[in-house]
Order: C-alpha cells, then structure tokens, then sequence
C-alpha cells in the first residue's frame, strides 16, 4: 500500500453513504485524506461549561445529545429542530431552522462540540443555529488547565462522513504508509521545515500547538513551492513552442485604433503594445490582462482579434455567461462590423451570425449546424461564445487565439481546452499552440497572481478611461430606505437608470446552510414592489438566472435600449454587463455576497462621465458585516479591496481559490509575504538552473501534478 492506494481499497467496509461523502470532499486516495487536513483544532482549555455560559456570548460548549425534537410552523412551513445537549454541569437547548438533516447527523447519544450565540427565551438559555463538529464521546473535557493538552483536529466533513471518521481512518493511514520527502534537503534545513512523514503527523495528531503550526508552515512553502514549480515549467515549455505567425501587426493595429469610438487610456495602450510585441516573437502569447472592473479590457481584446482576422485566421472569445457573450457579440458587431469582419455567436440558446444578409449593421439568427460549418470552413474569422466553444464539435479551421473573459469564472482544464481547438490544420505534432490571452478583473493581490500564474505573463491595465466620477458607496439602514427610494427617483426622472440586486429568485427558496432568512429579498417580491408601490410610473424589468436565454437576451436588450428604466436581478449580471447609462447600483442583502463579488456589482455604474452611486443594504446587522461593507465604502479599487480580504478573511475567501490549484493551508499561506518570496525564489532557482532532474522524487511530484485535472466546480 502506498500513497496513491485507493481510498476504498483500505477501507473496504465503506456505505454507498460514506462513498458519496468522500466523492463530494475529493478524497480518492490515502494521499488525498492525508492531505484533507484539519480546518481547526479544538483545544479542550477554551471550551465553557454548560452551567457557566451567559446571555449573548459567543460560546463553544462540549455537550451530549440528549433529545432531538422537529416541527413546522405552519404558516411558513419551516422545519424547525429542537435538541437538548448535556455536560456535566447542566443542560443547553439548541435551535435549527431549515435544518431537517440534524438528526441524522446528530443521533440521541452523540456527543459535539457546539458554537454559537446564547440567548434567553422563556427563562431559557437556548443556541440558535450552532455550529457543530461530531467528537468522541470517550474524550469529555475536563475543564481543568493542567490535562488539556491533547488537541483535537477538526475536520471539513460532510452528511455520511464525520470529522471523527476522518481523524480515525487518518490515523490508521499514517499507522501503515511510509510518505516519502521529496522537498529538497537544502530547502527543508533551510526553511527549517519538518520532513514530510513528520509534518502529516503533526498536522493531524499535534501534541503540541508548536507542533500543528510547523505542519502548516512546511505544507504551506509546499504548495507555493510545488505550484510555482509547475506553472513556472509550464511556462519553459511554452516558451520553446513555436506560435502562429501573423503579418502586418502594427498597420492592422493601427487601422483597429481608427475604428474605435474612443481614445484609448495609457493602460490599455500598453497592454496592447505588449500583446503585439507577443504575437511578434515566434512564440505562443500566453497572457493574462488583468484591469480593474470598468477599466476597458474589451477593446484590447477586440484589437487583438482585429489583428487576427484581418491575416485571415481565427480567434474565439469565451465568456462565463450568455448575457455577457451577447453584449460581447454587440460591441465586437458594431466597432469591427465597420471594417466588414464577419462575426459569429455560439451560446447554448443562440446561434448567430454578424452582419445578416439584408441589413448590414444587424446580426441573424443561424442554425446551430450552418454555423459550426461556416466556423469549420474558416467563414468566420472571430467566434463568440460561452462554455458552448468548448464542446466537442466545436472545430476551428485555423484558431490563432483563444481568448478568455472572466477567466476566474473557469477552471484550469477549461481554458486550456479552448487552445486546444487549434484548429484542424494545424493538429500535426510540433503544429504551432495558439496564442492565448485571459482578462480578469478579479482582483487578487500581487503576490497570489504571480504565484498562481506563474506561467502567464501579465498586463495590468492600472488606470480608468477619462471622465470618470469616483463611485459614490453609501450602507443604507433600513431607517433610510425611503429616501434611496426617492433619490433614485430624481436619478430616473433625468434620464439615467438603475439596477437593484437581490440574493434570490422565490421569496421561500432555502439556501444551503439552512439559516433563517425571513428578511432575505427576492427579485421576484422586490420587483413586485417596485413596480406596483414604488415606481409604479417606470417600467422595471426583472432578471433571474432561470429564465430562457431568449428572454435574458430581450430583458438585456431591453435594459440597454432604456426600454426599462430599473433592472432587478440576481447575481447573474454580477461580471461583465455594460450598460453605461445606468448610474444607481442598489444591493439587496448585501452581507450576502463576499466582498470581491460586491465590488462587481459596483463595477457595473460608473462606466460613463455620470456620477454614480452604489447603495448597499444589508438584512441583517452585526459588527463583522458592517466592518465588511465599510470596507467597500472606502476602499475605490478592487486592489485595495483584495488586500483587505486578504487580510481579514484569509485567501480562501478570495475569488482566486477554485482555479489556483492551492490548498486552503497554501492560500492561509499567502498571508505570510516573506514565506511566499522564498518559496517562490527558491523555485525560479531551480527552473532557471534547470536543476530539477537532480531532484528525482520532486520532478516526479511535479508531472503527477501536472497530471491531475484540479479541483474546480
Ligand atoms: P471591463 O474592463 O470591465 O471589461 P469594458 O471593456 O466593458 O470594461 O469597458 C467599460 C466601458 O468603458 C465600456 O462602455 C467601454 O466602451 C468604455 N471604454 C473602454 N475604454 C474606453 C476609453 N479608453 N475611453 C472611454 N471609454 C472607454
Ligand atoms: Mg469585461
């Protein structure tokens, strides 16, 4: 048995349950498990008794199940669970709502540690909502100082499998596998970092807190270390390919700048001098434009399909939603559609082509079938699209750059499967790799995006075109809805327009974590209200993620044209949408949604000479969700924001998580600046010595890395 031994193998008296469970946390392998380290460890010394807990405190309470009850309030039809925990100094109620599942997860007899605020109802101390993690009943807490040493990990778990389960079958794995180091020995004395068979045990059976935390400084160097490796060899091997060539850059770029409507911003010129000086050098570009929301990455994208449909070759767009894919359809038809470049659009709900056959400025809808035939025949020079580009039978004649938008929405193996449709002629070995270019607006601070792009180069596009009015952010309480409403109005009345953002679609819809959420708006009921009791004088359309692509498309359309002076909508319009005529952003149960994602919305005004303001409404108050959304107040730019983040609520919460490829310790690691530089200094080392080989059991690491398909959606 090895690392690589399947989960099951070693466990061969799992539950389909169990099996599920371990599915759905992405543990294949007894390496997977030991790398599923704990998310916290309990140390039984900050644990409360149960007769000394006090009104409004935050808590965590040891406790044995004792009683499990149900209900469901009629009128609402909410389930609600009931269980009573006892120590051995008293007894506590506990409250769920929407959480029918506690008692499966929590049997009569199981014992927990619980978190949680206390509060008094009927003379009775009650916990709503805790918080829970499934100990051994064996070890009860004494509550004295001098035996507390023992700490006990926590694990991430899920319905089937316990945190319990994973602190046994961890322990069982490090009884019967020997881990192999494959840091090099240099790097490990150092850093002074504890070898690998050393570092899994104390990460998961720490005597010590000293202990737990040089676990997470090696398994934290480690994934910065391995993923700089990786990428930063991806790079290398990139950059001894040969890419397409392409004539005639600059006279094609310089004819693109003509067509324009606007001048370009320094930024955007540099981006586009650096894109050229790629598609210049023989070699695949492989770029990532990062610019904050509103900074103009689009018409750096369209001069660089520009360039290549004028020598004849194809360039595709992809675009993480329709809404997005047909406004990027829109802009690429009317500032290309000048220099007669024919243009197609591929959505799971549209197929259509740019210009239509009778009127010369407008696109027609195409079969499915006409169009990926035109596209395979090279008829059309640039492709726009979602997730649709990259299906099967999807084939490009002569793809010679992939572009991506909002590449953060994609994972990994998805962006690169669009540089994979290179096109059927040129599917010979050795054939050049398109170029590849990547937008984001996500902002993520320095640090991450070297690390996490390692193999990308990057163009950032730091300043704002001109004319543009500061962004005015104001929290608005409940006690001032009114006068939003009545500012808006004024807003409206001149001619602008406005979007308001709301967390769900139904007004009963139950969201995953179960809490209460009585007061959460949805864009239905919002958008009721607005139109009968509110601006009954407007017209106000509604937009949610399940209506079909057609009335999407008509909705937006709608919306651009002023047809409809407020958009409701969920957070499908969250990336991308232009509409720069609308100047009010109102955000409906704000602590909702993470701050980065906030920051989109408020991206979505502010895109013309017009003073915008960016209403903020939470449903709920306490002091962390409104240090959170002052933070967005203050902070202008997306940078600013992400370093906040950062700082505050660790990397994990950062947009970049999915598609990093790094662990939760190796993001909880990008904290630590000094600690990412020497990993990643120690890395380039070795690229740029090319001493990798002399490493057997890294390089191998490495390639199996390589290998696996990472973790997204
Ligand atoms: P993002 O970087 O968020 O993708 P867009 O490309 O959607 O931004 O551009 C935002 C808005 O700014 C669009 O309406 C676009 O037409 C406009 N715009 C882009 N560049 C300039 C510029 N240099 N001058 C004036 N307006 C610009
Ligand atoms: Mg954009």
């Amino acid at each position: 048995m090895d690392l690589a031994t399947p989960l099951e193998q070693i466990f061969t008296k799992l539950q389909p349950r169990q099996k599920s469970a371990l599915k759905h946390l992405g543990l294949k392998t007894a390496e997977d498990l030991l790398r599923h380290f704990p998310y916290r460890y309990e140390n039984p010394a900050d644990l409360v008794r149960i007769s000394e807990v006090i009104t409004g405190e935050k808590v965590r309470i040891w406790g044995r199940v004792q009683k499990i009850d149900f209900e469901k309030t009629w009128k609402k039809k909410m389930n609600i669970a009931y269980a009573t925990a006892e120590d051995a100094t008293g007894r506590i109620k506990m409250v769920w709502f929407r959480q029918p599942y506690i008692a499966r997860m929590l049997p009569v007899g199981s014992c927990a540690i619980f978190s949680g605020t206390v509060a008094v109802r009927k003379d009775e101390y009650y916990i709503a909502n805790p918080l829970y993690d499934i100990v051994p009943c064996s070890v009860v807490p004494s509550f004295s100082k001098e035996d507390s040493s023992r700490l006990q990990p926590l694990y991430s778990s899920s319905a089937g499998i316990s945190s319990l389960w994973i602190s046994k079958a961890v322990a069982k794995i490090l009884a019967l596998i020997k881990a192999d180091e494959f840091l090099p020995a240099e790097i490990i004395e150092k850093y002074h970092l504890p070898p690998l068979s050393s570092a899994l045990r104390w990460a998961h059976i720490p005597k010590t807190e000293e202990h737990a935390n040089a676990a997470k400084k090696r398994f934290a160097f480690e994934g910065v270390f391995l993923i700089q490796l990786m990428r930063a060899s991806q790079k290398e091997e990139i950059k001894k390919k040969s890419g397409i060539k392409l004539s005639n850059i600059e006279e094609h770029c310089a004819e693109f700048l003509k067509l324009l409507p606007f001048e370009l911003t320094g930024g955007q010129k540099r981006a586009i001098e650096e894109i050229v000086s790629d598609l210049k050098s023989g070699h695949p570009m492989n770029r990532l434009l990062e610019g904050d929301v509103g900074s103009g990455k689009t018409a750096v994208a369209a001069c660089a399909a520009f360039i290549v449909a004028k020598n004849g070759l194809q360039a595709a767009y992809m675009a993480p939603t329709e809404i997005l894919a047909c406004q990027h359809f829109e802009t690429f038809s009317k500032v290309l559609g000048k220099a007669n470049i024919k243009i197609g659009l591929l959505t799971s709900g549209f197929s259509e082509k740019f210009p239509s056959k009778i009127a010369k400025e407008k696109s027609t809808h195409v079969s499915k079938t006409q169009l990926l035939k035109w596209v395979r025949e090279g008829e059309f020079p640039i492709l726009i699209g979602t997730h649709s580009l990259i299906e099967k039978k999807v084939e490009f004649k002569n793809l010679a750059l992939a572009m991506v938008d909002e590449q953060h929405r994609f994972g990994v193996a998805q962006r690169g499967k669009l540089s994979d449709k290179g096109g059927t002629t040129h599917k010979e070995i050795g054939a050049p790799m398109p170029h590849f270019l990547s937008m984001t607006a996500t902002p993520i601070p320095r640090t991450l995006a070297l690390t996490i792009y390692a193999d990308l180069d990057l163009s950032v596009i730091s300043e704002m075109p001109l004319g543009r009015v500061p962004i005015e952010t104001k929290i608005v309480p409940p006690k001032d809805r009114n006068l939003a409403y009545e500012f808006i109005r004024t807003r409206l009345v001149a001619g602008e327009q406005a979007f308001v953002i709301c967390p769900r679609i139904e007004p009963s819809e139950p969201s995953p974590d179960g809490f209460s959420q009585a007061d959460m708006k949805s864009v239905k009921e919002e958008h009721k209200k607005l139109k009968e009791k509110i601006f009954p004088e407007f017209e106000i359309a509604l937009m949610h993620g399940k209506l079909t692509p057609k009335e999407k498309d008509e909705t937006m359309k709608n919306f651009r044209e002023n047809k409809a002076q407020v958009l409701v909508s969920t957070s499908v319009v969250e990336v991308g949408v232009d509409v720069p005529n609308a100047t009010i952003m109102m955000i409906e149960g704000a602590e909702r949604f993470g701050l980065a994602q906030l920051h989109q919305f408020r991206g979505r005004v502010g895109r013309s000479d017009k003073k915008s303001y960016c209403f903020v409404l939470p449903s709920s108050y306490s002091a962390d969700i409104f240090r959170r959304l002052k933070a967005l107040t203050e902070a202008k730019t997306g940078f600013e924001l992400a370093e906040y983040d950062l700082e505050f609520r660790g990397a994990g919460e950062l947009s970049g998580r999915k598609q990093s490829g790094l662990s939760d310790i190796g993001m909880e690691a990008l904290k630590n600046l000094k600690m990412v530089e020497a990993a990643r200094a120690e890395a380039k080392t070795i690229i740029e010595s090319k001493t990798l080989p002399q490493y057997p059991l890294l390089e191998e690491k490495i390639k199996q890395l390589q290998s696996e398909p990472l973790h997204f959606e």
